[in-house]
């Protein structure tokens, strides 16, 4: 006699669980130069002299504490973006585009949105968003604290 397999259930269901957890002392710091000065600081380490973006409370590379601010430019180079055309959970309405960018003054690279311009026909919006495109922050005029206080980035070419 066959024996019966198990039938496994499976429950849908949607979580949504919201909690508040501490920035910490160095993306505290971070966040409240960009509320109140609308300022973007990296952080150098000392054996290295890399500076890190976002800032971190030590080097990856040398294991030492950084220690020491330095100010850059909220303006930089697209380093690799992707403009994204698909509708994805927790993200804006496509299309939108993503990029890592190298803000001047940094050593490493920061995730934002780039925006600003029409990506609605990818064989235009290739074009206006690609490695090496400069961009510069587009600020919220009231700002909380986060990294979107920078709306997105905004390619210097466009109008
Ligand atoms: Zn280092």
């Amino acid at each position: 006699m066959a024996e019966k397999k198990e039938e496994f259930i499976k429950v849908k269901a949607n979580w949504n669980i919201p909690f508040t957890h501490s920035a910490g002392k160095c993306a505290s710091h971070f966040f409240q130069e960009m509320r109140e000065k609308k300022r973007i600081l990296g952080i150098r380490c000392p054996k290295c002299q890399r500076v890190m973006l976002p800032p971190r409370s030590f080097c990856e590379r040398c294991f030492v504490a950084t220690t020491d601010w330095v100010p850059v430019k909220d303006e930089g180079v697209v380093e690799s973006v992707s403009i994204n055309y698909m509708e994805y959970t927790g993200m804006p309405k496509p299309p939108y585009a993503i990029a890592f960018i190298r803000l001047d003054g940094s050593d490493s690279n920061l995730m934002h949105f780039v925006g600003g311009v029409d990506l609605s026909d990818w064989k235009k919006a290739k074009d206006l968003v690609k490695i090496g495109t400069r961009v510069k922050a587009v600020w919220k005029e009231e700002r909380e604290g986060r990294m979107t206080d920078i709306m997105y980035f905004k390619p210097v070419s466009a109008k």
